[in-house]
C-alpha cells in the first residue's frame, strides 16, 4: 500500500512516503491505530497539520495488524463506559467520515457466564450499562442458542453455559482498513507518516521535551506524544518515566475459510476463548495472554492448545476445522486493566498506552481524546479519569471483570 521511495506517485497509493523533516509542531511515536487516529483528529478537529507520525517498522504492523477486531462498549464503570461508548458512536459513522469501507459489522457480542459468581457480576454489568445508556441485555442459555445456534448449551460440559450478556451493537471491523482509512485521511490533511524511523531517545531541556532522536536523525518537536502500545515502557525508560505497564504476548489464530456458520461474536472468560467469523470466512479465535513478559511478538504453544480445547468444548462443530495461521502481538497491561491517556510529569510529553488486550475497539475515541489533550495541553473530559497519577492517588478504574478475557 505504501510506495517505495523511488517510485513516482500513483493514484492507488493511499498515502505519501515522506522523509522526516527537521522539525514538527507535534511528533507522534507509533503508527498503530491509536497514533494514526490521533494524527487525523489533531488535523481535523484542531487544525494542527504540522504533525509527523514516526513508525519504527511499517505502518500498522504491530497490534493493529494482529488483533481480533472485536468492538463493544459494555464496560462496568461509568468512566470506561463513557469513553468506549464514544468510540462505538464514532465507529458507527467512521466509514462515511473517512470515505473508506471499514467493514463494520454490528453482529452482536455475547459474553458467556459459566458460574453463579459470573452470572451475578454479568447481571450487575448489564444493569450498570443500561444506566449509562448502553445497549445491554441478559440472556438465558436458550436465548443464547437462539442467537448463536452452534454454542453448546448442554449441561454435560465442564463449564455449562448459565447465561450471557449481549450487546447487539457490538461486532467487528476490518482492522487493516481502519488503519489505512485513518492514514489516508491524515495524509490528505498534510500529516507526514514516516515509516522505518525508530525513536531511540528524547531531547529534554529544563523539564520540557523538545525533540526526539531517531534512526533517521534528530527531529525537533513542539510536543511529543507516546503511542507505542507494547513498547511504551521501553520509550518511557528513555525519558526517565517508569510506567505501571507490563508487556505480554497475546496470541490469536484463524481456521481455514469456511461457509458462514457463526453469526455473532462469542466470548468466554471462564474457558478463556473468544470467537467470531471473519468476513472472508475464517474462524478468528483469540487466546488469553502468555504470563511472561516479552517483546518477541510470539507466544507459547500450550496457550494455543488450551484455547483450542476451550473452543471445541463450546463449539463442538469446530472439532474438524483446521488451523491455518497463528500469531502474537505484544500488549501493554496496567494493574487496573484500564488505559493511561493524558499528561506526564514532563512538559509537552503526552502518554497513551495500557489498552492491554482491548484497545482496538477504543481507537476512534482514543485518537479523539488524545488529540484534544495534545492540542489543549489538558485532558478531555472523557480521558481525565485515565491519568497516570491514578496509580499514586489510588483512583483506579478496575475493569478486570469486563476486560479479563483478552479481546
Ligand atoms: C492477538 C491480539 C488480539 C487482540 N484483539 C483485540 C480485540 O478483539 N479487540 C480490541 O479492542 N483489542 C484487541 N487487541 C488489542 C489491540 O490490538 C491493542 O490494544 C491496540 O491495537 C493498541 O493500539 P495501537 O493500534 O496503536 O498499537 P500498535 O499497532 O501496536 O502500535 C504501536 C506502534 O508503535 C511502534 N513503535 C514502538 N516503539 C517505537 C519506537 N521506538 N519508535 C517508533 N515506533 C515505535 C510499533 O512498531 C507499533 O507499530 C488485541 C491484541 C492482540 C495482540
Amino acid at each position: 500500500m505504501t510506495p517505495p521511495a523511488e517510485l513516482p506517485e500513483h493514484p492507488d497509493w493511499l498515502w505519501r512516503n515522506p522523509d522526516p523533516q527537521p522539525s514538527y509542531d507535534v511528533v507522534i511515536i507509533g503508527a498503530g491505530g491509536h497514533g494514526l487516529a490521533t494524527a487525523y483528529y489533531l488535523a481535523r478537529n484542531h487544525g494542527m497539520t504540522d504533525v509527523a507520525v514516526l513508525e519504527r517498522s511499517w505502518l500498522a504492523g504491530g497490534n493493529m495488524a494482529r488483533n481480533t477486531t472485536i468492538i463493544r462498549s459494555n464496560y462496568l464503570w461509568d468512566e470506561s463506559a463513557a469513553i468506549y461508548e464514544h468510540a462505538l458512536k464514532l465507529w458507527e459513522g467512521l466509514a462515511e467520515e473517512l470515505d473508506y469501507d471499514i467493514l463494520l459489522s454490528q453482529r452482536g457480542v455475547l459474553n458467556l457466564a459459566h458460574s453463579l459468581q459470573e452470572v451475578r457480576d454479568s447481571v450487575r454489568r448489564v444493569n450498570a450499562n443500561r444506566l449509562s445508556g448502553i445497549d445491554a441485555e441478559w440472556l438465558s442459555p436458550e436465548e443464547v442458542r437462539a442467537i448463536c445456534p452452534i454454542v453448546n448449551i448442554s449441561e454435560d460440559v465442564r463449564y455449562p453455559v448459565l447465561g450471557a450478556t449481549y450487546q447487539p451493537r457490538g461486532g467487528i471491523a476490518k482492522h487493516d482498513h481502519v488503519a489505512w482509512a485513518y492514514a489516508r485521511a491524515a495524509d490528505r490533511l498534510g500529516v507526514d507518516l514516516v515509516q522505518h524511523c525508530e525513536v531511540t531517545g528524547f531531547e529534554v531541556r529544563a523539564g520540557r521535551v523538545v525533540g526526539v532522536q531517531t534512526s533517521r536523525g534528530p527531529i525537533a518537536a513542539g510536543k511529543v506524544a507516546l503511542c507505542a502500545a507494547g513498547h511504551s515502557s521501553v520509550l518511557g525508560r528513555m525519558v526517565g518515566l517508569r510506567l505501571p505497564v507490563q508487556s505480554h504476548p497475546l496470541q490469536a489464530l484463524v481456521s481455514e475459510l469456511l461457509e458462514p456458520v457463526h453469526p455473532c461474536v462469542v466470548m468466554s472468560n471462564a474457558v478463556h476463548v473468544y470467537v467470531s467469523q471473519a468476513h472472508k470466512g475464517e474462524l478468528v479465535i483469540g487466546a488469553g495472554i502468555d504470563a511472561f513478559n516479552s517483546y518477541a511478538q510470539r507466544g507459547s504453544f500450550h496457550i494455543i492448545e488450551r484455547q483450542l480445547a476451550a473452543a471445541v468444548d463450546l463449539f463442538p462443530i469446530f472439532a474438524n476445522a483446521h488451523v491455518l495461521r497463528t500469531w502474537g502481538g505484544i500488549v501493554d497491561v496496567t494493574p487496573d486493566a484500564s488505559p493511561i491517556l493524558g499528561l506526564t510529569p514532563l512538559e509537552r510529553l503526552y502518554i497513551n498506552c495500557g489498552w492491554g488486550t482491548g484497545g482496538f475497539k477504543a481507537t476512534p475515541a482514543s485518537g479523539w481524546t488524545y488529540a484534544h489533550t495534545i492540542a489543549n495541553d489538558a485532558p478531555h473530559e472523557l480521558n481525565r479519569p485515565f491519568s497516570l497519577e491514578r496509580f499514586t492517588t489510588g483512583a483506579l478504574i478496575d475493569e478486570h471483570g469486563a476486560a479479563a478475557v483478552a479481546h
